[in-house]
Formats: C-alpha cells, sequence, structure tokens
C-alpha cells in the first residue's frame, strides 16, 4: 500500500461541494463531487448524537488553531477518492460551513457559520488539513481498515463485520436496520437494545437469523441483491413476541429472543393467561430477576432459578437448625426429616449446618412465602432433589 502525505488541501475544498443526506444521517460529497465522504462500509455520522458535542468540538479545534488529527483517504481512481479515516470529523465540518448546527460566541449565544464575521469564517476556509492518501488493492485497505481506530470512536464489532464483508447484501442490511427514520425503529427499540446508529439492531437481526453466527452468514450472503430472509426471520420473531406477550415491559429489551423463539414458538400460549402470569410476578416482591420472568413463563413457569426468587437469609438458616437440631437430637434421629423416613445409615444422621440447605416447606411456586414460618433445613441430597423450590 502506497500512501502520499497531502498538506495543501483546505477545509474550503474539501466543503466544495459537500451534501449532506438527512435522511441516512451521513455526509456524501466533497472535493467539487472527488470525494465519497462516506463510502457504504463506513457506519453512519455519530458525531452529532450526544447532543453534538463532539462536531461542536471539532469546529472550535479549528477556530483554536489546535489540529484536529490525520485524516486518510483511499484513492480510488485517477479522478476519485473516498475516506477511510476522518469521516465523522469531515461531515462535522461540512455541516458546519452548510449552517446545519451552530456553535456558542463569546457571549455564549449561539451562532451559526454564516452568521459570523467574515475574517472567522476565512480562517476555517483557509484551514488546511493533514491528509494520507492511500493506494492499494481493496484487501489490503480493508485489513489495514479494520485495524486503525484513529478516530476518536473505535469501530464496534458490527461495524468492522459492515466494513470486511462490505457489500450489496450490507448496503440493503443498513438500508432497513441502521437506518433511525424507519418507522419500525421504535417497535424494535422494545424488544432489541442498543442505537441504530451503531448497527445493533443490524447485529440482532443477524444475530437471530444465523444463530449466532454472524460473520459465517455475512460472507454467505455478501453478494445477495436482497435481504429478504433476514428481514422475514426478524419480523416472525418479532412478531410472535409481541402476540405471546401483550403488555411490553422494560426488561423485555436486549434479552435472547431469537433462541428463545427458536425453542418455543411451536408451544401454543392464551396471551390472557400468559399477562396475568406476567403481571403476578412483577408484584411479586421475592422475584429478584425480572428479566428472568418471560422465559420462565415460555417453559412452563417450572424453572424458578430463571427468576433468582430471594432466598433465606442467613440468620434465619441459623435459627432453623438449631432448632431443628436440638428436637433431632433429643429423639435420637437425623436432624433432617427426609432422612428420617428413608431407609439407610442417614436415619439418624445429624448433619452439620455447612452439610445442609434452606428449603421452602410450601413452594414458592406455589404462594410459599421466604420467611422463617416456610423455612427447613434438609440435608443437601434431600433439597436438591426436591428440585422445584
Ligand atoms: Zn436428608
Amino acid at each position: 500500500m502506497k500512501t502520499t502525505l497531502k498538506i495543501e488541501i483546505t477545509i474550503k475544498a474539501i466543503c466544495e461541494g459537500f451534501v449532506y443526506n438527512e435522511l441516512e444521517g451521513k455526509g456524501l460529497f466533497g472535493l467539487s463531487g472527488k470525494l465519497t465522504i462516506q463510502p457504504e462500509y463506513q457506519r453512519n455520522y455519530i458525531y452529532s448524537s450526544d447532543g453534538g458535542k463532539k462536531e461542536v468540538a471539532v469546529i472550535e479545534s479549528i477556530l483554536k488553531g489546535y489540529p484536529i488529527g490525520l485524516i486518510y483517504f483511499n484513492k480510488v481512481d485517477d479522478d476519485g477518492l473516498e475516506v477511510l479515516d476522518g469521516q465523522q470529523r469531515i461531515t462535522s465540518i461540512g455541516r458546519f460551513v452548510t449552517d446545519k448546527f451552530a456553535i456558542k460566541d463569546e457571549n455564549g449565544n449561539p451562532q451559526n457559520f454564516s452568521g459570523m464575521a467574515k475574517d472567522k469564517q476565512d480562517k476555517i476556509l483557509i484551514t488546511t488539513l493533514l491528509i494520507y492518501e492511500c493506494e492499494g488493492k481493496e484487501s489490503e485497505i480493508k485489513e489495514w481498515f479494520k485495524t486503525i481506530n484513529i478516530a476518536g470512536v473505535p469501530l464496534n464489532n458490527q461495524e468492522l463485520l459492515n466494513a470486511v464483508y462490505s457489500g450489496p447484501f450490507v448496503t440493503l442490511g443498513k438500508e432497513e436496520f441502521s437506518n433511525s427514520q424507519n418507522a419500525n425503529i421504535q417497535k424494535w427499540g422494545a424488544y432489541v437494545a442498543g442505537s441504530v446508529n451503531r448497527q445493533d439492531f443490524l447485529e440482532r437481526a443477524l444475530d437471530w437469523v444465523s444463530k449466532g453466527n454472524v460473520g459465517d452468514y455475512m460472507s454467505r450472503h455478501r453478494f445477495d441483491k436482497n435481504v429478504a430472509e433476514l428481514k422475514r426471520y426478524f419480523g416472525s420473531v418479532v412478531d410472535w413476541v409481541s402476540s405471546v406477550f401483550i403488555d411490553v415491559e422494560s426488561e423485555m429489551r436486549g434479552l435472547e429472543w431469537g433462541r428463545l423463539y427458536e425453542q418455543y414458538h411451536k408451544k401454543a400460549y392464551d396471551p390472557v393467561k400468559v399477562t396475568g402470569e406476567v403481571r403476578k410476578l412483577y408484584g411479586d416482591p421475592y422475584v429478584k430477576n425480572r428479566k428472568g420472568i418471560f422465559e420462565y413463563i415460555l417453559g412452563g413457569s417450572t424453572d424458578t432459578k430463571l427468576l433468582d426468587v430471594r432466598i433465606f437469609d442467613e440468620a434465619t438458616k441459623r435459627s432453623i437448625y438449631s432448632t431443628q437440631t436440638a428436637k433431632a437430637e433429643k429423639k435420637g434421629q437425623s436432624n433432617c426429616s427426609n432422612c428420617v423416613i428413608g431407609h439407610d445409615a442417614n436415619k439418624c444422621k445429624i448433619w452439620s449446618f455447612g452439610e445442609m440447605e434452606a428449603d421452602h416447606v410450601s413452594a414458592w411456586s406455589k404462594g410459599g412465602k421466604t420467611t422463617a414460618k416456610n423455612c427447613e433445613m434438609l440435608c443437601k441430597t434431600h433439597n436438591r432433589a426436591k428440585g422445584n423450590r
């Protein structure tokens, strides 16, 4: 790969013909059309999120004469360049010069580019940027792109995969799942965590359809001219969840719905009954893990481990242990009530505190409370054999 340092390119030249696409959230062209600011394998523009602090910082740095760092262009052909690294910074500059956002002046008032004094405007426009122009094979450039993290926000896993497997499939996938203008995003956001711009929705859709093998799937479908399967599968999962669970709860966000769909979508559920059960568990003070409620219900309401039901505290267990043991010693039998009715040598065994576990006499799932009154110590073997606590 060949690189040449360019030091004479001004902001004015870069911003010549700058176009920002509001719908797709990206800067498109500069240098009078010669420069493609956001090639398809680049991430969306994210400097405007967080209240735009980052894009304001870029402009303030330029006004103060601070360097804004190296920028890398890829020479595509004699007449074409694309931004390899620096897309966020260039888009910030282009957006400012075209009045898409304002900075604060000395008095703290908002000021956009066209409202600035001429000398300040010129200061920005004649600023030159440090640009490396790279020339090389596509594979070299992509490999290198994968390893650079020069910009302030490192690429995340899905952004890297989008770069590595760039092509029609990624482009179409991003159009559907990385587009904040997509009207479905709000509905999907009830079940998928993360941000559209950072590719979290696309990642989830790929993760679900590929059963966790995102890279493989992207490689196999790289040159597909449609994303029908991806859309269909994602839609099936979301439709299934929303038909089984009518109420949308905040704990549903980010659960492994793809796995749960695979495991349970062929089972029939009565949504009304399910809703009642969800509400009851939400109101149960003993349920510590609300995120587990949905899988618990899907699995037939037996695996209480998923709910992390509040357990007996140490003091309760110790006090029950000593009462139970004192009684047992008096009678000359085991302090585990299940051992007493057994037929082996343990009939009379006095277990130590550490060899026993607390059990709900009346099971929690059948309404038993986690209180001393409902607590019994059993030897570990018998407690574990009881299972559903
Ligand atoms: Zn026992």
